[in-house]
């Protein structure tokens, strides 16, 4: 059998040139090379007559030639040749360039099939670059083409050659993990014809069928693998019971504002969960600035105050030191003690908070990644809380949640995806979710603008730090970049500061800056001492600043809609009206789309769906922001239906053999075991 695991340089066609562009697009071993599926498909398979060519259209037309090969030198090393061939509806002149051996490959009068665009100036037909076959060949022509997401410099012709040579040492040969009643019962195609046809089919009906048998094994995968770390960590025991004597009202009393219903209805779920017996799994979903932090709030008080401690996970610095703040204001006068791990802090510190949390003398530890590694005990964990879940992978959760005793965890986040989806992806939580924003928010304007805008945006940036608010602008790129043509936030920090606002004060902030400096930058952002704050999407999630009232996106076509949307909810987290301006730099439908769809509503929920609707397949909408894998060729938006069989196959066999230890299903735990723990982060 053929070892998947092969270097790709082994391949007939690779040289080391080829083996660096195959890498770049993540190509590594044989088995990446056969599982680099196409994005599309040409089809070359249905001739048309020249009389019925379209301009600028990609065609197959049959014809005769009938003029001998022309030879013209355009300029030093620019030699073009043409020939002109015909149907029985008309004539089509072809043009090659730099291809000397075309010369010979031509004889006049013969059929030849052909393959390219065609431009059409009056009556005249002219094609480019064909490929092309002669009579009765299929090399080039007569069947359907795969088209490759991406090349890195490799022609399609040369990927779909190494391919192909993959395929053919490949064929036949790969072992077929499926059990006999899976592919029965769900009508399933076998791997090798799968992967055979998923490149070559011959008709559509191929492709959908091979398709269909590789999403349903993506999204299995996933299931088997999920129900594997959902099952080691959701263990048979208990879970706490929280003392019920501990009211939370005690503290919702003493806020400082009146909680939402919203807000209300999740803690009474939460508080009903942790007084139970049973293990509280909830995820809290709420759009940003619903007030999710609160909620957290409340749940640390109860945990403390029933002899527990309670952990806070963020996925960045910034917003682990904005939480300490948030919840040393709320819970200091109640005796709660909380800390602040993240990788700034000095060993000296470190050591001293390390040695309290085992000794109980903190009581609410809030942190980064910092706070997963092995020295980190606690004397008595009952409560973790992750915040913008998404950040943060399947894994790590049951990481920190080791670090207790069955804790109760509740799963926070921003990013909003449909409730069937949910149910799909988080299958062992509970679903909690905030659906009103705190009243007298003002609705965020949100205006898209080109660079002809620029002058009247800017002064409108100056007018409102006038009037005494800040300002955000990020950009998609750290610093400039040749081969990308977007703004890079140090490319504009020079501009701002030195030009067009150099009478205000301008800082930045990127992710490559060490933590340190970041938390320095935002602290005097809050504090108000910065006008201007130039920033990559570090500040995307969670950060409040409520005297922020604009938010400026350069580039904002670079971004996804899940991510403007986050991005907006910076601002409008106080009392003045604020503003969103999507500054764009594209002609393409699709950008101006999604711009309207970000002037025309917040509601984050309609957002998250219109983005998947606008991608195209193969491109993935965030599994890799709900911390699963990113899918090679499954959509969750257009394989609903397969996610459902699936699911239904899931379940039972998580009734039947949830470790898949039956042996017809030791093919199944291959799969998982290699496909998933081996090759994913999860
Ligand atoms: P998110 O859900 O995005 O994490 P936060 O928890 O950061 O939102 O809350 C955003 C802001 O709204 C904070 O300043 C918080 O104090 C405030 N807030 C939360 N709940 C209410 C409420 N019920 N009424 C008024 N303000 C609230
Ligand atoms: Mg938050």
């Amino acid at each position: 059998m053929v070892d998947l695991k092969n270097d790709v340089k082994y391949i007939k066609g690779v040289g080391p040139n080829r083996v660096q562009s195959l890498n770049k697009l993540g190509i590594f071993t044989l088995e990446d090379l056969i599982t680099y599926y196409p994005r599309d498909y040409e089809d070359r398979s249905v001739p048309k007559k020249i009389m019925y060519c379209e301009d600028d259209e990609d065609v197959l037309i049959k014809a005769i030639v009938v003029s001998r090969m022309s030879e013209i030198r355009i300029r030093k090393n620019m030699v073009m040749y043409k020939l002109t061939v015909r149907d029985d509806t008309g004539v089509c002149n072809i043009t090659w360039y730099n291809q000397p051996y075309l010369k010979k490959q031509f004889v006049y009068g013969e059929e030849y099939s052909f393959f390219g665009r065609v431009h059409k100036k009056g009556n005249k037909l002219e094609m480019n670059s064909p490929v092309f076959d002669s009579k009765n060949l299929n090399k080039n022509t007569g069947k359907i083409v795969p088209i490759y997401p991406s090349t890195y410099g490799l022609p399609q012709n040369t990927l779909r050659r190494i391919i192909e040579n993959g395929l053919e040492i490949t064929n036949n040969t790969l072992e077929e993990y499926f059990p006999e009643y899976i592919l029965n019962n769900y009508h399933l195609l076998h791997i090798n014809e799968s992967i055979q046809k998923i490149h070559m089919p011959e008709s559509f009906e191929d492709f959908k069928l091979a398709r269909r048998r590789l999403v349903f094994e993506e999204l299995l995968v996933m299931q088997l693998a999920l129900l594997n770390l959902k099952s080691s960590w959701k263990k048979e025991q208990k879970g706490i019971q929280y003392d019920k004597s501990i009211k939370i009202s005690n503290v919702i009393n003493d806020l400082p504002f009146k909680l939402t219903k919203a807000q209300l209805k999740v803690l009474d779920e939460i508080d009903n969960d942790m007084e139970s017996e049973k293990c509280m799994n909830r995820l809290l979903q709420g759009d940003v600035g619903s007030g999710k932090t609160v909620v957290a709030i409340i749940s640390a008080y109860k945990a403390v105050k029933s002899g527990y401690q309670a952990a806070i996970m963020a996925p960045t610095s910034i917003l682990a030191t904005q939480h300490l703040e948030s919840f040393s204001n709320m819970l200091d006068k109640y005796g709660i003690r909380c800390e602040l791990l993240i990788s700034s802090v000095t060993k000296k510190k470190k050591e001293e908070i390390l040695e309290k949390l085992q000794n109980g003398e903190i009581d609410i530890l809030i942190g980064t990644h910092a706070i997963l590694e092995e020295n980190v005990i606690f004397k008595n964990l009952g409560l973790v809380v992750t915040d913008e879940q998404h950040r943060f992978g399947v894994r790590q959760r049951s990481k920190i949640v080791a670090k207790g005793a069955n804790p109760d965890v509740l799963v926070m986040t921003a990013t909003p995806i449909p409730r069937t989806l949910a149910l799909i992806l988080y299958g062992d939580l509970d679903i909690s979710i905030i659906d009103e924003l705190p009243p007298n928010r003002k609705q965020i304007e949100t205006y898209a603008v080109t660079k002809s805008m620029e002058n009247r945006v800017n002064n409108f940036v100056r007018k409102q730090i006038s009037e005494g608010r800040q300002a955000y602008i990020v950009c998609p790129l750290v610093e400039e970049n040749e081969e990308i043509n977007a703004k890079s936030v140090l490319e504009i920090y020079e501009k701002y500061k030195t030009e067009v606002f150099s009478d205000l004060v301008v800082e930045y902030m990127h992710g490559k800056m060490k933590p340190k400096e970041k938390d320095e930058i935002m602290e005097k952002f809050k504090n108000g001492e910065i006008d201007i704050l130039i920033s990559t999407t570090v500040i995307e999630v969670g950060v409040n600043v409520p005297n922020s009232s604009i938010m400026i996106v350069e580039n904002a076509e670079r971004f996804g809609l899940a991510q403007l949307h986050q991005l907006r909810g910076r601002v409008g987290r106080g009392e003045y009206q604020s503003y969103c301006i999507l500054k764009y730099n594209s002609n393409s439908d699709v950008a101006r789309k999604r711009m309207k769809i970000m002037t025309s509503t917040t509601d984050g929920f309609i957002i998250a769906e219109k983005d998947l609707e606008l991608r195209g397949s193969g491109e993935f909408f965030g599994t890799k922001q709900h911390g699963l894998p990113e899918f090679k060729i499954a959509n969750l938006f257009e394989d609903m239906d397969i996610l459902k069989e699936v699911q239904g196959l899931t379940m039972k066999i998580e009734n039947q053999d949830p470790k898949l230890q039956l042996e017809e299903n030791s093919g199944l735990k291959k799969l998982v075991d290699e496909k998933f723990s081996g090759r994913i982060e999860m």
